[in-house]
């Protein structure tokens, strides 16, 4: 066993250069020379050559060797959750509670990957008829910034457990953790197993236009997985999409105002509102909107930077200069047409790409704050009439990640799941639910399982197998 990065084999003009500044103080950390095309290729070509091997390797052994990797992260944790949070300026404790989990997920895949099996058919008494799950070949992993090792572990463990080869192309905005990742991972597999290729969009546009992979997986925003859709359609690769969200959250009457708003405030403002199931519309009752907004603003109160007093929650910056200025837009664009500022919403002062936990009310369907993903710490508030019109315009929505419904009234919790079409529906609590969930999300949040034991079958293809004894000449 040993490494698995793809050292350069030639310079041309396409490679790019990411500069890599800290979102806590601006600063120029890294610039890094991203893979050119003939990088990508030869990691595309030489995982080809690694995987035919690798899928012959019993499952119980692979399984034992993902163990191996989930020991690996755990032990490169401190460097791994430093190095994330020195990149994206998510606080330390949480990038390391999240190194944590992955090296769980890597644990989960090494458990599953050798149970994962097929079934034997009930066939003719002399035949054997069986359902076989085969690996599926090269994949192509490209993973976002604000999880990027927990994302990646679970995209490489399902991919790497069930007998394919990975390329691994990181986030630009956590390229040195991604790559740092990918060398601790294939420290532990053959070589060529896993590649890794750094850069921006275009070095991605180079890997999913390579005619040979067999599945495209791509944990990013909408715009960008319908590119990669696109290309992937040219090729026939198989695509899992696992894609932005714009999440609801409806507060019926009858529910605890306070309680709602603890809800809203840790959808809507953790991880600086950088997470896929960040809670982006708010529906509130009117019956308890005013005592919900109130809280809520003392909610984002208490949200602060730098060191927090005992009351106060810890909040880091957002991921880049450009993207806190695409939040605020989105902010100001709100408040031009009509919105009302209950909180935040102004630039601080100071180095860093720190945004405030910002409230906004009086927000109408045709907003961009409710129509898109925001991406930043920002609770965007509609008072409605009643929960018809709630679930109504939840729902009318063209994303489907997840959502989430406060309600006391068990006909409304009923209604909702099965009106909003999502891939998670969660009642009473924003965040939460049990291990092995998967779920598909739907329209412009993407498709396929991108977690859990389901995702053990979108690695693999199944193949039926009808065998039945020879005829010999003279019998
Ligand atoms: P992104 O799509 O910009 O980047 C993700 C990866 O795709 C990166 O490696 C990037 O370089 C690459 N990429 C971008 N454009 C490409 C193109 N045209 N062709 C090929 N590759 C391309 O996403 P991001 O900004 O890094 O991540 C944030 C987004 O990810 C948010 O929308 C968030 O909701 C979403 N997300 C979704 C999930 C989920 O499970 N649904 C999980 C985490 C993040």
């Amino acid at each position: 066993m040993s490494g698995g990065l793809v050292e350069a084999t030639s310079w041309d003009e396409d490679r790019e250069v990411v500069e890599v500044r800290s979102p806590l103080d601006g600063e120029l950390i890294d610039s890094i020379v991203g893979s050119g095309r003939h990088e990508v290729a030869a990691a595309v070509a030489a995982a080809h050559r690694a995987q035919a091997e690798w899928a012959r390797v019993p499952a119980g052994d692979r399984g034992a060797v993902l163990a191996r990797l989930a020991d690996a992260v755990r032990d490169a944790a401190d460097e791994l959750a430093t190095t994330e949070h020195r990149e994206t300026g998510r606080p330390r404790e949480q990038a390391r509670a999240a190194v944590e989990a992955a090296a769980g997920t890597l644990d989960e895949y090494a458990a599953l990957g050798p149970v994962h099996r097929g079934r034997s058919l009930n066939g003719e008494h002399d035949a054997t008829d069986l359902m076989v799950h085969e690996p599926r070949g090269v994949v192509a992993a490209l993973t976002p910034w604000n999880e990027p090792v927990a994302v990646a572990c679970g995209v490489l463990g399902a991919a790497l457990v069930t007998g394919n080869a990975v390329v691994h192309k990181p986030s630009e905005r956590a390229v040195r953790t991604g790559v740092l990742l990918n060398r601790v991972l294939a420290a532990h597999l053959p070589e060529g197993l896993l590649g890794s290729v750094a850069g921006g969009p275009r070095c991605g546009a180079e890997l999913v236009a390579d005619s040979t992979l067999d599945v495209i997986a791509h944990v990013g925003s909408t715009a960008a997985g319908r590119s990669i859709a696109a290309a992937a359609a040219a090729t026939g690769a198989k695509t899992l999409l696992e894609n932005g969200g714009n999440d609801a959250l409806i507060v019926d009457a009858g529910i605890d105002p306070e309680h709602a708003a603890e809800q809203a405030a840790v959808g809507a403002f953790a991880n600086s509102g950088q997470i896929c199931t960040s809670v982006e519309r708010i529906y509130v009752h009117r019956d308890l909107a005013e005592d919900f907004l109130a809280a809520l603003v003392e909610q984002a109160r208490r949200r602060v930077f730098g060191a927090p007093a005992a009351d106060e929650i810890p909040m880091g910056p957002l991921v880049a200069e450009e993207h806190r200025a695409e939040v605020h837009r989105k902010v100001r664009d709100a408040l031009d047409a009509g919105a009302t500022l209950l909180a935040g919403g102004v630039l601080p002062d100071g180095d860093g790409s720190y945004y405030p936990a910002t409230v906004l009310t009086d927000c109408r369907p045709e907003m961009e704050v409710l129509r898109e993903e925001v991406l930043g710490p920002v609770a965007a508030v509609r008072v409605v009439d009643d929960f018809d019109q709630a679930l109504r315009e939840a729902a009318a929505d063209r994303h489907g990640l997840a959502a989430t419904v406060l309600t006391p009234d068990m006909a409304h919790a009923q209604r909702s799941w099965r009106a909003l079409r999502v891939g998670t529906v969660k009642i009473n609590e924003v965040f939460g639910g049990a291990p092995g969930g998967a779920a598909q999300p739907r329209g412009a949040s993407g498709s396929g399982f991108g977690f859990g034991p389901e995702l053990l079958d979108e690695m693999t293809a199944t193949k039926v197998v009808h065998l039945v004894p020879p005829v010999l000449p003279g019998t």
